[in-house]
């Protein structure tokens, strides 16, 4: 299995990715909300039931499906 993207990965640093989107920083993003989950999101590469899952910006790692970043873009 592929590894998982940790927070601390200058990349992950970058978009602010956080495992779990409760913990998003809201004072940087006020538009943030806990509903937006990498599950929901547009660049999620897995099914909407896997807990982790590829994202189209980290490629060969695995991001939580409750996580968010601060690319989060609605599914459409
Ligand atoms: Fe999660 Fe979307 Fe950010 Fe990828 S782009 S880490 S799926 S919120």
């Amino acid at each position: 299995a592929q590894a998982r993207l940790d927070e601390k990965d200058p990349q992950a640093v970058a978009l602010s990715y956080v495992a779990d989107s409760a913990k998003a920083d809201v004072k940087k993003f006020p538009k943030h909300d806990n509903a937006q989950l990498c599950n929901g999101c547009a660049l999620w590469q897995s099914k909407p039931t896997d807990a982790q899952g590829n994202c189209a910006l980290f490629a060969g790692k695995q991001v939580n499906a409750k996580g968010w970043c601060s690319a989060w873009a609605r599914k459409v």
